[in-house]
């Protein structure tokens, strides 16, 4: 299965809903994945809101 990336919160996802938002707002269309392990310590996730690590798209079209 391809992965997804949401649309809300760019959580890359393997499936068709997003275990974070609970939404099936996904694109397969996204670019530039970052991986965030610290999300405290980290500028991109501070830049993009994120809360929780994960591997994120930076772009969802
Ligand atoms: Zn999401």
């Amino acid at each position: 299965m391809p992965e997804k990336a949401c649309s809300t919160c760019h959580l890359i996802v393997a499936g068709n809903v997003c275990p974070k938002c609970k939404t099936s707002t996904l694109s397969d269309d996204f670019s530039g994945v970052v991986i965030i392990f610290d999300p405290k310590g980290s500028a991109i996730a501070e830049v993009m809101k994120i809360k929780e690590k994960g591997r994120y798209a930076l772009k969802v079209r």
